[in-house]
Protein backbone atom coordinates (compact mmCIF):
# COMPACT_ATOMS: atom_id res chain seq x y z
CA UNK A 1 0.00 0.00 0.00
CA UNK A 2 1.23 3.57 -0.64
CA UNK A 3 0.83 6.55 1.35
CA UNK A 4 1.30 10.07 2.09
CA UNK A 5 1.87 12.11 5.21
CA UNK A 6 -0.03 14.05 6.87
CA UNK A 7 0.56 17.21 8.88
CA UNK A 8 -0.03 17.27 12.17
CA UNK A 9 -2.77 19.59 13.13
CA UNK A 10 -4.74 21.40 15.84
CA UNK A 11 -8.71 20.89 15.24
CA UNK A 12 -11.45 23.68 16.48
CA UNK A 13 -14.06 22.45 19.06
CA UNK A 14 -17.64 22.72 17.40
CA UNK A 15 -19.96 22.16 20.02
CA UNK A 16 -19.14 19.76 22.91
CA UNK A 17 -22.35 17.33 24.75
CA UNK A 18 -23.13 15.26 27.44
CA UNK A 19 -23.79 12.52 24.58
CA UNK A 20 -23.13 12.26 20.80
CA UNK A 21 -25.24 9.96 18.60
CA UNK A 22 -23.46 9.50 15.32
CA UNK A 23 -26.05 8.75 12.71
CA UNK A 24 -29.56 9.60 12.12
CA UNK A 25 -30.84 6.14 11.26
CA UNK A 26 -33.83 4.96 13.50
CA UNK A 27 -31.36 3.67 15.89
CA UNK A 28 -29.55 7.02 16.39
CA UNK A 29 -33.08 8.84 15.97
CA UNK A 30 -34.25 7.07 18.92
CA UNK A 31 -31.42 7.28 20.94
CA UNK A 32 -31.13 11.30 20.76
CA UNK A 33 -34.66 11.96 21.76
CA UNK A 34 -34.45 8.98 24.66
CA UNK A 35 -31.18 11.17 25.89
CA UNK A 36 -32.43 14.53 25.24
CA UNK A 37 -35.97 13.37 26.84
CA UNK A 38 -34.18 12.91 30.22
CA UNK A 39 -32.34 16.22 30.16
CA UNK A 40 -29.36 15.27 28.70
CA UNK A 41 -27.45 17.86 26.27
CA UNK A 42 -27.07 15.70 22.71
CA UNK A 43 -26.26 16.44 19.78
CA UNK A 44 -27.04 14.13 16.66
CA UNK A 45 -24.04 14.35 13.98
CA UNK A 46 -25.28 12.85 10.36
CA UNK A 47 -23.81 13.19 7.23
CA UNK A 48 -26.74 13.58 4.95
CA UNK A 49 -29.34 16.93 5.44
CA UNK A 50 -31.89 14.93 6.79
CA UNK A 51 -33.06 11.86 9.53
CA UNK A 52 -34.06 8.09 8.14
CA UNK A 53 -30.69 6.59 7.60
CA UNK A 54 -31.68 3.71 5.28
CA UNK A 55 -35.48 4.71 5.73
CA UNK A 56 -34.92 7.67 3.89
CA UNK A 57 -31.63 7.87 2.25
CA UNK A 58 -31.88 4.46 0.49
CA UNK A 59 -35.70 4.51 0.04
CA UNK A 60 -36.94 1.75 1.82
CA UNK A 61 -39.80 3.76 3.08
CA UNK A 62 -41.44 1.04 4.76
CA UNK A 63 -41.12 0.07 8.44
CA UNK A 64 -40.85 -3.85 9.67
CA UNK A 65 -40.48 -5.41 12.50
CA UNK A 66 -42.97 -3.57 14.30
CA UNK A 67 -46.04 -5.75 14.50
CA UNK A 68 -45.61 -9.49 15.54
CA UNK A 69 -48.66 -12.55 15.83
CA UNK A 70 -48.54 -13.27 19.09
CA UNK A 71 -50.43 -16.57 19.48
CA UNK A 72 -53.04 -15.15 16.48
CA UNK A 73 -53.35 -11.74 17.63
CA UNK A 74 -51.39 -9.58 15.10
CA UNK A 75 -50.32 -5.84 17.11
CA UNK A 76 -47.94 -3.52 17.64
CA UNK A 77 -45.23 -4.68 20.19
CA UNK A 78 -41.98 -2.09 19.13
CA UNK A 79 -43.73 1.24 21.21
CA UNK A 80 -42.04 4.16 22.92
CA UNK A 81 -40.17 6.04 20.42
CA UNK A 82 -42.09 4.19 17.93
CA UNK A 83 -45.12 5.30 19.00
CA UNK A 84 -44.41 9.31 18.92
CA UNK A 85 -42.56 9.01 15.42
CA UNK A 86 -45.43 6.98 14.05
CA UNK A 87 -48.54 9.57 15.29
CA UNK A 88 -46.14 12.63 13.76
CA UNK A 89 -46.12 10.97 10.17
CA UNK A 90 -49.36 10.32 10.36
CA UNK A 91 -49.91 13.71 11.45
CA UNK A 92 -48.52 14.72 7.94
CA UNK A 93 -50.80 12.20 6.72
CA UNK A 94 -47.70 9.94 5.58
CA UNK A 95 -48.77 6.84 6.77
CA UNK A 96 -50.41 3.69 5.23
CA UNK A 97 -52.15 1.36 7.19
CA UNK A 98 -50.11 -1.90 8.35
CA UNK A 99 -50.09 -4.50 5.39
CA UNK A 100 -49.59 -8.04 5.29
CA UNK A 101 -46.21 -10.02 4.95
CA UNK A 102 -47.37 -13.23 3.61
CA UNK A 103 -50.20 -13.63 6.13
CA UNK A 104 -47.59 -14.20 9.14
CA UNK A 105 -46.84 -10.21 10.30
CA UNK A 106 -47.41 -7.06 8.87
CA UNK A 107 -45.24 -4.06 7.93
CA UNK A 108 -46.07 -0.32 7.71
CA UNK A 109 -45.35 2.40 4.23
CA UNK A 110 -44.74 5.67 5.03
CA UNK A 111 -44.05 8.71 3.01
CA UNK A 112 -40.15 9.79 2.69
CA UNK A 113 -40.86 13.50 3.01
CA UNK A 114 -43.18 12.74 5.96
CA UNK A 115 -40.65 10.91 8.00
CA UNK A 116 -37.95 13.41 7.28
CA UNK A 117 -39.76 16.26 8.43
CA UNK A 118 -41.49 13.81 11.33
CA UNK A 119 -37.96 12.69 12.85
CA UNK A 120 -36.84 16.89 12.71
CA UNK A 121 -40.03 17.47 15.33
CA UNK A 122 -39.01 14.57 16.94
CA UNK A 123 -35.38 14.88 17.76
CA UNK A 124 -36.01 18.90 18.17
CA UNK A 125 -38.90 18.32 19.92
CA UNK A 126 -36.91 16.32 22.83
CA UNK A 127 -33.96 19.17 23.22
CA UNK A 128 -31.78 17.92 20.99
CA UNK A 129 -29.56 18.92 18.83
CA UNK A 130 -29.16 18.26 14.79
CA UNK A 131 -25.71 18.82 12.90
CA UNK A 132 -26.26 17.92 9.40
CA UNK A 133 -23.68 17.79 6.42
CA UNK A 134 -21.43 16.48 9.23
CA UNK A 135 -19.48 13.29 8.01
CA UNK A 136 -17.57 12.00 10.81
CA UNK A 137 -14.03 10.53 10.12
CA UNK A 138 -12.58 9.66 12.99
CA UNK A 139 -11.96 9.68 16.81
CA UNK A 140 -9.58 11.52 19.48
CA UNK A 141 -8.81 9.74 22.58
CA UNK A 142 -8.45 10.61 25.99
CA UNK A 143 -7.17 7.23 26.99
CA UNK A 144 -6.86 3.77 25.78
CA UNK A 145 -10.39 2.74 26.33
CA UNK A 146 -12.11 6.10 26.33
CA UNK A 147 -13.09 8.41 23.40
CA UNK A 148 -12.71 12.05 23.63
CA UNK A 149 -13.96 13.50 20.41
CA UNK A 150 -15.53 13.06 17.44
CA UNK A 151 -13.81 14.21 14.33
CA UNK A 152 -16.36 15.31 11.57
CA UNK A 153 -15.76 17.16 7.91
CA UNK A 154 -18.42 19.74 7.29
CA UNK A 155 -18.59 22.54 5.19
CA UNK A 156 -16.37 24.93 7.95
CA UNK A 157 -13.49 22.17 7.02
CA UNK A 158 -12.83 19.40 9.88
CA UNK A 159 -13.80 20.08 13.54
CA UNK A 160 -14.24 17.91 16.76
CA UNK A 161 -17.05 17.18 18.64
CA UNK A 162 -16.70 16.41 22.79
CA UNK A 163 -18.77 14.43 24.82
CA UNK A 164 -18.69 12.56 27.45
CA UNK A 165 -20.53 9.60 26.36
CA UNK A 166 -20.98 8.24 22.45
CA UNK A 167 -23.83 6.23 20.50
CA UNK A 168 -22.91 4.97 17.37
CA UNK A 169 -25.60 4.40 15.05
CA UNK A 170 -23.66 4.86 12.22
CA UNK A 171 -25.10 1.51 10.95
CA UNK A 172 -21.07 0.77 9.78
CA UNK A 173 -19.97 0.73 13.67
CA UNK A 174 -17.88 3.90 12.19
CA UNK A 175 -17.00 4.93 15.94
CA UNK A 176 -16.48 1.69 17.21
CA UNK A 177 -14.01 0.94 14.61
CA UNK A 178 -11.98 3.82 15.00
CA UNK A 179 -11.81 3.38 18.80
CA UNK A 180 -10.47 0.47 18.79
CA UNK A 181 -14.24 -1.94 19.65
CA UNK A 182 -13.81 -5.35 18.00
CA UNK A 183 -16.25 -5.93 15.08
CA UNK A 184 -16.92 -8.90 12.54
CA UNK A 185 -17.79 -8.38 8.82
CA UNK A 186 -20.46 -11.01 6.92
CA UNK A 187 -21.32 -14.85 7.92
CA UNK A 188 -19.06 -17.67 8.52
CA UNK A 189 -17.94 -17.56 5.04
CA UNK A 190 -17.02 -13.59 5.33
CA UNK A 191 -20.17 -13.34 2.96
CA UNK A 192 -22.58 -10.18 4.01
CA UNK A 193 -26.25 -9.59 2.80
CA UNK A 194 -26.41 -8.28 -0.66
CA UNK A 195 -27.19 -4.31 -0.95
CA UNK A 196 -30.05 -3.07 -3.07
CA UNK A 197 -30.82 -0.03 -4.29
CA UNK A 198 -34.01 1.03 -3.94
CA UNK A 199 -36.75 3.19 -6.57
CA UNK A 200 -40.23 4.61 -6.60
CA UNK A 201 -42.06 4.53 -10.06
CA UNK A 202 -45.38 6.77 -10.57
CA UNK A 203 -48.65 6.21 -12.20
CA UNK A 204 -48.85 2.58 -12.46
CA UNK A 205 -52.65 1.04 -12.42
CA UNK A 206 -53.11 -0.10 -9.08
CA UNK A 207 -55.55 -3.15 -9.43
CA UNK A 208 -54.48 -4.35 -12.73
CA UNK A 209 -50.51 -4.34 -11.23
CA UNK A 210 -51.88 -5.80 -8.17
CA UNK A 211 -53.40 -9.09 -9.85
CA UNK A 212 -49.92 -9.02 -11.63
CA UNK A 213 -47.97 -9.80 -8.75
CA UNK A 214 -48.37 -13.51 -8.06
CA UNK A 215 -47.50 -14.24 -11.87
CA UNK A 216 -44.01 -11.79 -11.91
CA UNK A 217 -41.45 -15.19 -11.08
CA UNK A 218 -43.04 -16.60 -14.60
CA UNK A 219 -42.80 -13.10 -16.39
CA UNK A 220 -39.38 -12.55 -15.22
CA UNK A 221 -38.47 -16.13 -16.21
CA UNK A 222 -40.12 -15.63 -19.77
CA UNK A 223 -38.56 -12.46 -20.20
CA UNK A 224 -35.07 -13.96 -19.27
CA UNK A 225 -35.60 -16.72 -21.36
CA UNK A 226 -36.17 -13.96 -24.47
CA UNK A 227 -32.77 -13.03 -23.80
CA UNK A 228 -33.67 -9.46 -23.25
CA UNK A 229 -33.40 -9.08 -19.62
CA UNK A 230 -31.07 -10.88 -17.09
CA UNK A 231 -32.44 -10.17 -13.47
CA UNK A 232 -29.88 -10.05 -10.75
CA UNK A 233 -32.43 -12.07 -8.04
CA UNK A 234 -35.57 -13.41 -7.41
CA UNK A 235 -37.96 -12.78 -4.30
CA UNK A 236 -38.41 -9.11 -5.74
CA UNK A 237 -41.00 -7.13 -3.36
CA UNK A 238 -43.66 -4.17 -5.23
CA UNK A 239 -45.98 -2.76 -3.23
CA UNK A 240 -48.14 0.81 -3.53
CA UNK A 241 -47.43 3.87 -1.08
CA UNK A 242 -49.83 5.78 -0.04
CA UNK A 243 -51.01 7.09 -3.48
CA UNK A 244 -51.80 4.07 -4.80
CA UNK A 245 -50.33 4.81 -8.35
CA UNK A 246 -46.89 5.31 -6.47
CA UNK A 247 -45.35 1.59 -5.87
CA UNK A 248 -41.59 1.26 -4.29
CA UNK A 249 -39.67 -1.18 -6.10
CA UNK A 250 -36.96 -3.64 -4.07
CA UNK A 251 -35.97 -5.54 -6.76
CA UNK A 252 -32.50 -5.12 -7.66
CA UNK A 253 -28.99 -6.76 -5.71
CA UNK A 254 -25.79 -5.59 -6.40
CA UNK A 255 -22.74 -7.34 -6.54
CA UNK A 256 -19.04 -6.84 -7.46
CA UNK A 257 -17.58 -8.17 -10.52
CA UNK A 258 -16.65 -11.35 -8.78
CA UNK A 259 -20.22 -12.21 -7.38
CA UNK A 260 -19.85 -11.00 -3.47
CA UNK A 261 -21.90 -8.55 -2.27
CA UNK A 262 -20.76 -4.99 -2.53
CA UNK A 263 -19.39 -3.86 0.84
CA UNK A 264 -20.70 -0.33 2.25
CA UNK A 265 -17.84 0.20 4.25
CA UNK A 266 -15.37 -0.45 0.61
CA UNK A 267 -15.03 3.13 -1.04
CA UNK A 268 -14.62 1.15 -4.21
CA UNK A 269 -17.02 -0.73 -4.49
CA UNK A 270 -19.74 1.37 -2.91
CA UNK A 271 -19.04 4.01 -5.43
CA UNK A 272 -19.44 1.14 -8.39
CA UNK A 273 -22.92 -0.25 -6.65
CA UNK A 274 -24.08 3.00 -7.12
CA UNK A 275 -23.73 3.05 -10.87
CA UNK A 276 -24.56 -1.44 -11.04
CA UNK A 277 -27.71 -0.40 -9.34
CA UNK A 278 -28.94 2.22 -11.90
CA UNK A 279 -28.06 -0.32 -14.48
CA UNK A 280 -30.85 -2.82 -12.96
CA UNK A 281 -32.89 0.20 -12.18
CA UNK A 282 -33.50 1.04 -16.05
CA UNK A 283 -33.32 -3.04 -17.07
CA UNK A 284 -36.12 -3.66 -14.69
CA UNK A 285 -38.33 -0.76 -15.77
CA UNK A 286 -38.00 -1.72 -19.41
CA UNK A 287 -39.24 -4.69 -18.42
CA UNK A 288 -42.32 -3.80 -15.69
CA UNK A 289 -43.22 -1.28 -19.14
CA UNK A 290 -43.33 -4.19 -21.52
CA UNK A 291 -44.95 -7.17 -19.78
CA UNK A 292 -46.51 -6.85 -17.18
CA UNK A 293 -49.78 -5.79 -17.05
CA UNK A 294 -50.91 -2.48 -15.02
CA UNK A 295 -47.28 -1.01 -14.82
CA UNK A 296 -47.41 0.10 -19.01
CA UNK A 297 -47.44 3.73 -18.58
CA UNK A 298 -45.50 3.92 -15.33
CA UNK A 299 -42.57 5.98 -15.20
CA UNK A 300 -39.45 5.98 -12.53
CA UNK A 301 -40.41 8.85 -10.31
CA UNK A 302 -36.99 8.81 -8.13
CA UNK A 303 -33.53 6.61 -7.61
CA UNK A 304 -32.68 6.25 -3.64
CA UNK A 305 -29.80 8.65 -2.93
CA UNK A 306 -27.70 5.64 -1.82
CA UNK A 307 -27.41 2.24 -2.56
CA UNK A 308 -29.54 0.44 0.54
CA UNK A 309 -26.58 -1.27 2.62
CA UNK A 310 -28.35 -3.88 4.71
CA UNK A 311 -24.94 -5.47 6.28
CA UNK A 312 -21.55 -4.09 7.43
CA UNK A 313 -19.96 -4.46 10.22
CA UNK A 314 -21.52 -5.81 13.46
CA UNK A 315 -19.60 -4.84 16.93
CA UNK A 316 -18.64 -8.07 19.07
CA UNK A 317 -20.09 -6.84 22.36
CA UNK A 318 -21.06 -8.35 26.18
CA UNK A 319 -23.44 -10.56 24.19
CA UNK A 320 -24.44 -11.61 20.43
CA UNK A 321 -27.97 -12.35 19.66
CA UNK A 322 -28.06 -15.45 17.20
CA UNK A 323 -30.37 -17.05 14.80
CA UNK A 324 -31.64 -19.52 17.28
CA UNK A 325 -32.65 -16.31 20.01
CA UNK A 326 -34.55 -14.89 17.23
CA UNK A 327 -36.42 -18.64 15.48
CA UNK A 328 -37.15 -19.95 19.06
CA UNK A 329 -38.28 -16.54 20.45
CA UNK A 330 -35.95 -16.34 23.12
CA UNK A 331 -36.14 -14.44 26.52
CA UNK A 332 -33.32 -12.19 28.30
CA UNK A 333 -33.56 -10.80 32.17
CA UNK A 334 -31.45 -7.76 30.36
CA UNK A 335 -34.43 -7.71 27.73
CA UNK A 336 -34.67 -3.52 26.60
CA UNK A 337 -37.72 -4.57 23.88
CA UNK A 338 -38.08 -7.03 21.21
CA UNK A 339 -37.61 -8.49 17.65
CA UNK A 340 -40.15 -9.46 15.77
CA UNK A 341 -38.90 -9.73 12.51
CA UNK A 342 -37.95 -13.35 10.92
CA UNK A 343 -34.47 -14.15 9.21
CA UNK A 344 -34.50 -12.27 6.30
CA UNK A 345 -31.11 -13.86 4.34
CA UNK A 346 -30.44 -11.67 1.18
CA UNK A 347 -28.23 -14.12 -0.45
CA UNK A 348 -26.49 -14.41 -3.65
CA UNK A 349 -29.86 -13.95 -6.51
CA UNK A 350 -32.45 -14.83 -4.07
CA UNK A 351 -34.20 -13.99 -0.92
CA UNK A 352 -34.16 -16.46 2.17
CA UNK A 353 -36.64 -15.97 5.02
CA UNK A 354 -36.35 -18.43 8.22
CA UNK A 355 -39.69 -18.08 10.40
CA UNK A 356 -40.21 -18.85 14.25
CA UNK A 357 -42.76 -21.99 14.30
CA UNK A 358 -46.07 -20.72 13.27
CA UNK A 359 -47.42 -21.88 16.85
CA UNK A 360 -44.69 -19.84 18.71
CA UNK A 361 -45.12 -16.24 20.02
CA UNK A 362 -43.91 -14.47 17.53
CA UNK A 363 -40.70 -11.93 18.73
CA UNK A 364 -37.63 -12.33 20.75
CA UNK A 365 -36.47 -10.47 23.16
CA UNK A 366 -33.37 -7.70 22.90
CA UNK A 367 -30.40 -7.84 25.76
CA UNK A 368 -29.08 -4.75 26.78
CA UNK A 369 -25.95 -6.67 26.03
CA UNK A 370 -26.08 -6.46 22.47
CA UNK A 371 -25.14 -2.56 22.72
CA UNK A 372 -22.09 -2.89 24.88
CA UNK A 373 -18.85 -3.09 22.78
CA UNK A 374 -15.85 -4.73 24.25
CA UNK A 375 -12.76 -2.18 24.71
CA UNK A 376 -14.26 0.66 25.05
CA UNK A 377 -15.92 2.41 28.00
CA UNK A 378 -17.58 5.57 26.83
CA UNK A 379 -19.55 4.11 23.74
CA UNK A 380 -22.93 2.45 23.10
CA UNK A 381 -23.74 0.89 19.41
CA UNK A 382 -27.18 0.85 18.51
CA UNK A 383 -28.63 -0.39 15.30
CA UNK A 384 -27.86 -3.35 12.55
CA UNK A 385 -23.82 -2.91 14.05
CA UNK A 386 -25.17 -3.82 17.39
CA UNK A 387 -23.62 -7.30 18.53
CA UNK A 388 -25.24 -10.37 16.68
CA UNK A 389 -24.20 -12.66 14.26
CA UNK A 390 -25.04 -12.00 11.15
CA UNK A 391 -27.84 -14.45 10.65
CA UNK A 392 -29.25 -12.72 13.44
CA UNK A 393 -28.63 -9.28 12.44
CA UNK A 394 -30.87 -10.14 9.12
CA UNK A 395 -33.38 -9.64 11.36
CA UNK A 396 -33.20 -7.41 14.25
CA UNK A 397 -31.52 -5.06 11.58
CA UNK A 398 -35.39 -3.94 10.21
CA UNK A 399 -36.54 -1.13 11.28
CA UNK A 400 -38.71 -2.03 14.65
CA UNK A 401 -35.33 -3.38 16.62
CA UNK A 402 -33.07 -0.58 15.54
CA UNK A 403 -36.00 1.86 17.77
CA UNK A 404 -36.12 -0.18 20.41
CA UNK A 405 -31.79 -0.32 20.43
CA UNK A 406 -31.46 3.16 19.85
CA UNK A 407 -34.33 3.84 22.85
CA UNK A 408 -32.58 1.60 25.26
CA UNK A 409 -29.14 3.68 23.73
CA UNK A 410 -30.13 6.79 24.70
CA UNK A 411 -31.59 5.78 28.25
CA UNK A 412 -28.53 4.56 29.05
CA UNK A 413 -26.42 6.86 28.25
CA UNK A 414 -28.45 9.09 30.98
CA UNK A 415 -28.50 6.57 33.40
CA UNK A 416 -24.62 5.51 33.00
CA UNK A 417 -24.10 9.62 33.34
CA UNK A 418 -26.36 10.20 36.42
CA UNK A 419 -24.48 7.29 38.04
CA UNK A 420 -21.02 7.81 37.11
CA UNK A 421 -20.58 4.34 35.87
CA UNK A 422 -19.91 3.23 32.78
CA UNK A 423 -22.62 2.36 30.41
CA UNK A 424 -21.62 -1.58 30.91
CA UNK A 425 -22.09 -0.78 35.06
CA UNK A 426 -25.13 0.42 34.69
CA UNK A 427 -28.21 -0.91 36.38
CA UNK A 428 -30.67 -3.49 34.19
CA UNK A 429 -33.50 -2.84 36.63
CA UNK A 430 -33.41 0.78 36.46
CA UNK A 431 -33.23 0.67 32.68
CA UNK A 432 -36.20 -1.10 32.36
CA UNK A 433 -38.24 0.60 34.44
CA UNK A 434 -37.28 4.35 32.81
CA UNK A 435 -37.16 2.56 29.32
CA UNK A 436 -41.30 1.57 30.36
CA UNK A 437 -42.08 4.91 32.08
CA UNK A 438 -40.81 6.04 28.36
CA UNK A 439 -44.10 3.74 27.06
CA UNK A 440 -41.38 0.89 25.49
CA UNK A 441 -42.68 -2.66 25.37
CA UNK A 442 -40.32 -4.77 26.60
CA UNK A 443 -42.04 -8.19 26.18
C1 LIG B 1 -32.70 -1.97 0.42
C2 LIG B 1 -33.14 -2.11 1.85
C3 LIG B 1 -34.47 -2.41 2.11
C4 LIG B 1 -34.89 -2.50 3.42
N1 LIG B 1 -36.21 -2.72 3.67
C5 LIG B 1 -36.68 -2.55 4.91
C6 LIG B 1 -38.07 -2.50 5.17
O1 LIG B 1 -38.90 -2.67 4.27
N2 LIG B 1 -38.46 -2.25 6.45
C7 LIG B 1 -37.56 -2.04 7.47
O2 LIG B 1 -37.96 -1.80 8.60
N3 LIG B 1 -36.25 -2.12 7.26
C8 LIG B 1 -35.78 -2.33 6.00
N4 LIG B 1 -34.44 -2.32 5.77
C9 LIG B 1 -33.51 -2.28 6.91
C10 LIG B 1 -33.43 -0.92 7.61
O3 LIG B 1 -33.78 0.13 6.76
C11 LIG B 1 -32.05 -0.65 8.17
O4 LIG B 1 -31.43 -1.81 8.63
C12 LIG B 1 -32.16 0.36 9.29
O5 LIG B 1 -32.46 1.62 8.72
C13 LIG B 1 -30.88 0.44 10.09
O6 LIG B 1 -30.99 1.49 10.99
P1 LIG B 1 -29.70 2.11 11.69
O7 LIG B 1 -30.19 3.30 12.43
O8 LIG B 1 -28.96 1.06 12.41
O9 LIG B 1 -28.74 2.55 10.48
P2 LIG B 1 -29.01 3.35 9.16
O10 LIG B 1 -30.43 3.40 8.80
O11 LIG B 1 -28.03 2.83 8.18
O12 LIG B 1 -28.59 4.84 9.56
C14 LIG B 1 -27.25 5.21 9.78
C15 LIG B 1 -27.14 6.71 9.63
O13 LIG B 1 -25.83 7.10 9.98
C16 LIG B 1 -25.33 8.01 9.03
N5 LIG B 1 -23.88 7.83 9.01
C17 LIG B 1 -23.21 6.68 8.79
N6 LIG B 1 -21.88 6.88 8.86
C18 LIG B 1 -21.71 8.20 9.11
C19 LIG B 1 -20.56 9.02 9.27
N7 LIG B 1 -19.33 8.51 9.19
N8 LIG B 1 -20.75 10.33 9.52
C20 LIG B 1 -22.00 10.86 9.58
N9 LIG B 1 -23.13 10.14 9.43
C21 LIG B 1 -22.98 8.82 9.20
C22 LIG B 1 -25.99 7.60 7.73
O14 LIG B 1 -26.03 8.66 6.79
C23 LIG B 1 -27.37 7.19 8.21
O15 LIG B 1 -28.27 8.26 8.23
C24 LIG B 1 -33.97 -2.29 4.49
C25 LIG B 1 -32.64 -2.00 4.21
C26 LIG B 1 -32.22 -1.91 2.92
C27 LIG B 1 -30.80 -1.56 2.64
Amino acid sequence: MRHVAEPERNTEILSEAEVVVLGGGPAGIAAAWAAARQGRSTLLVERYGFLGGMGTAAGVTNFCGLHANVHGDMRRVVRGVADELLDRIDALGGLNPPHSIFGRTQAQAYDMSAYKCAADELVLGAGARLLFHALAAGVVMRDERSIDALLVETRSGRRAIRARLFVDASGDADLANWAGARWEKGDAGGRLLYPTLMFRLNNVDPARAAASLADLPRLMQEAEAGGRHRFARKGVILRPQQHPQEWRANVTQVKNEDGSAVDGTDALQFSAGEIEGRRQIRDYMRFLRERVPGFEASYLLDIAAQLGIRETRRIAGAYALTAEDVLGCASFADSIGVNAWPLERHVAGDVEWHWPPAEARGYNQLPYRMLLPRGVRNLLVAGRCASMTSPAQSAARVSGGCFVMGQAAGTAAHLALAAGVDPAAVGVAELQAQLERDGAWLG
